[in-house]
């Protein structure tokens, strides 16, 4: 079962003041904490950053509706990750296999930057939500924000568990934590990152969930 907070999740007030702001602006949207998304039985969870305006913030699912949704879902297709097609609506029938996703801050920062306290905050929520996948063998974080609270969730130590792309972290149990950058649209447009960069990461974790078999 996943850990999802509440709708009305009032434990960041900077968040609930900005969640109130976009309900009202945008009445017909998700504005609330993003659900873990995807197969109950995944050996792989997905850990991004936070919501996009744009994104599940409009949608309810993660990285449903913003650019750096074309990018993942894309990827997850070509692993056999994501079965339907993907149309960039919580609507369009896509689902997960062997996958799911979650945010390290389930609700919308402004300007998409969470506070360090806002992170430390959310962490139960995304260390629930990994309890609530006993079979991932294997866990890829989406940038340094995403590596730092999945490092702290997997009970590992940040001195000792430095974020790169294509890194790879052990800790005492548990699955092994993969970084990527992230499949942001400034990262893919600045080729920070690129297509074969990232399915570079997804072909590493197969391999991984391949030699712990
Ligand atoms: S970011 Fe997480 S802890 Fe903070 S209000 Fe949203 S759901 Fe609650």
């Amino acid at each position: 079962m996943f850990h999802d907070p509440p709708a009305d999740c009032p434990l960041c007030p900077r968040l609930v003041a900005f969640r109130a702001v976009q309900r009202a602006a945008h009445p017909d949207w998700h504005n609330a904490p993003i659900p873990v998304w995807g197969d109950p039985a995944a050996w792989l969870a997905i850990v991004g950053l936070a919501p996009g305006l744009n994104g599940a913030n409009r949608t309810g699912r993660p990285f449903t509706g913003d650019h750096a949704g074309i990018l993942l879902f894309q990827t997850l297709h070509r692993f056999g990750l994501a079965q339907g097609e993907y149309l960039a609506r919580p609507d369009d029938g896509m689902t997960l296999s062997g996958a799911a996703i979650v945010n390290a801050v389930r609700c919308l920062p402004p300007q998409n930057k969470p506070t360090p306290e806002e992170i430390r905050t959310c962490r139960p929520f995304l260390e629930g939500a990994l309890a609530g996948l006993p079979s991932v063998r294997v866990v890829v974080a989406l940038g340094q924000i995403a590596h730092q609270s999945a490092v702290k969730a997997l009970g590992g130590r940040l001195p000792k568990a430095k974020f790169g792309h294509g890194a790879e972290h052990r800790f005492p149990s548990g699955p092994v934590l993969l970084d990527s950058y992230h499949c942001s649209r400034y990262n893919t447009n600045t080729g920070v990152l690129t297509q074969p960069m990232f399915e570079a990461v997804f072909a590493r974790a197969v391999a991984l969930r391949d030699a712990t078999l």
